[in-house]
């Protein structure tokens, strides 16, 4: 049978885009279906990329506060949230503009609508119809938000890359990656933040010492760190909102009040129904190893299968399929292991593998720790102390490295190339020969006892 295309992609985010161009650049017919007017998905239009931007902007302020230790004669700096904000998606833009253009180079279709599946080969967009032989589904996912009463009054991670000013007292519910990125960066900018967690501790999950020490690192910079508290309601009054938890609890006085509190998958649109789709019961698409739903053609790619919800990840398994399918290379797939993070937090977080509690399950007594914390020599001049603090997990008389963990200035940029050895079967004496770089905090990686 003829179909229109080879390859139709729902979704122009991470996974969408460098599934098409590359099945494009091995000759498949793609058209790529995104329903925003822009393509790039959630990680550059509501996601990693304008967030590192705050992210850098944040940093500054630190490096602000510090640089009267270092001799400088700092004038009061003002922070401009609209200046930053026009250079921030000026530069959204351009990413933007880059991808129509990597389309057009490799020769991807796209189409600009909410697309829906009528079959296990037909794509319905906009009152139009389009056939492929093969279907993927990268729709992502969206924040989400709680039903409690007055849900509307509070915004998500996309009503933050919206704000057009700095609020001055903001609530940041939620315990995850984005909430603590989203509390530490406005606590930086300025605002006065309190970070609501219903258990606790944030960031669980997470080896625990991560999050003893940012929990520490917060809380020095000004975050208010509120535990145990699960919203139930929130109301406004003369402005300002207040927000009730389920023991009777308030918090209060908010300007503006922040959900983070996790992302659904956006599957509930797509006529999964009609091809015959399966979902599990949170809406995830499950897959086999070559990204393949219980339907055959149909494939899922990205956050929308639930495993490790990153861009590169997302990326990475959308290109293995296209080697797979369109070039030839039979028996390439993602492997889900290994997959470093970075947590963009202040200090930055950064961790690969598995914690020492993942571990222990799975090795039991042949596990073994190393563990450093340090003031970095940044430090030594500053008044306002960030400690650094690592942790190697290892396994077997080999000592073979199964997670690496750590917080701190500078991790963020340290880890990635620690991922490739790890990645690879490093062990601890692989680590203990290689000679350490003079001064810097990663030395204390490759010297660790
Ligand atoms: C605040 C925030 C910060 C983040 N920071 C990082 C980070 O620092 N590092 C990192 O690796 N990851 C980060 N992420 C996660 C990252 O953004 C996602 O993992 C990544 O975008 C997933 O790519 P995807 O292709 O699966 O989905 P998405 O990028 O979400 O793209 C899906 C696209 O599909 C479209 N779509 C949905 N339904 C339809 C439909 N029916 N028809 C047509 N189009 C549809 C959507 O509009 C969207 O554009 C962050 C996420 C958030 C929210």
């Amino acid at each position: 049978m003829a179909y229109d295309y080879d390859l139709i992609a729902i979704g122009g985010g991470s996974g969408g885009i460098a599934l098409s161009n590359r099945a494009a650049s091995y000759g498949a017919r793609c058209l790529i279906i995104e329903k925003d007017d822009r393509m790039g998905g959630t990680c550059v239009n509501r996601g990693c990329v304008p967030k590192k931007a705050m992210w850098y902007a944040a940093d500054m302020a630190h490096a602000l506060r510090d640089a009267p230790a270092y001799g400088y004669d700092v004038k009061q700096a003002k922070f401009d949230w609209a200046t930053f904000v026009s250079k921030r998606e000026n530069y959204i833009g351009n990413i933007n503009k880059y991808y129509v253009s990597s389309f057009e180079k490799n020769g991807v279709d796209t189409a600009y609508g909410h697309a829906r599946l009528v079959d296990k080969n037909t794509v319905a967009v906009n009152g139009k119809q389009y056939s492929a032989e093969r279907i993927a589904l990268a729709p992502g996912g969206a924040p989400t938000v709680p039903d409690i009463p007055g849900k509307e009054l509070a915004i998500t991670s996309d009503g933050f890359f919206e704000l057009t000013s700095l609020p001055e007292k903001v609530l940041v519910l939620g315990a995850g990656y984005i909430a603590v990125e989203l509390a530490g960066m406005l606590q930086a900018l300025g605002a006065d933040v309190t970070l609501g967690v219903r258990t606790k501790q944030f960031l669980r999950g997470f080896e625990p010492m991560l999050f003893e020490n940012l929990s520490d690192a917060m809380q020095a910079d000004g975050v208010t760190l509120s535990t145990e508290f699960t919203t139930a309601k929130i109301e406004k009054q003369d402005g300002k909102l207040t927000a009730h938890s389920e023991s009777g609890d308030t918090l209060t006085g908010f300007d503006q009040i922040i959900f983070a509190i996790g992302r659904t998958p956006a599957t509930s649109e797509l006529g999964l129904a009609e091809a015959g789709v399966e979902v599990n019961d949170r809406g995830y698409i499950p897959v086999d190893k070559f990204q393949e739903t219980n339907v055959p053609g149909i494939f899922a790619v990205g956050d929308v299968t639930g495993a490790a919800e990153l861009t590169p990840v997302a990326i990475a398994a959308g290109r293995r399929m296209a080697d797979r399918l369109y070039n030839g290379q039979t028996d390439r797939y993602l492997k889900y292991e290994n997959i470093a993070t970075v947590v963009f937090s202040h200090p930055p977080i950064g961790t690969i593998g598995l914690t020492e509690a993942q571990a222990r399950e799975q090795f039991g007594d042949e596990v073994k720790t190393y563990e450093t914390g340090f003031n970095p020599m940044y430090m030594s001049f500053t008044e306002h102390k960030v400690r650094t603090a690592m942790k190697l997990i290892v396994v077997g008389s080999e000592e073979r490295v199964v997670g690496c963990h750590m917080i701190g200035l500078a991790v963020d940029e340290m880890l990635q190339g620690f991922a490739v050895a790890i990645s690879m079967g490093a062990t601890k004496k692989d680590f203990d020969d290689t000679v350490a770089i003079h001064p810097t905090s990663s030395e204390e990686l490759v010297t660790m006892r």
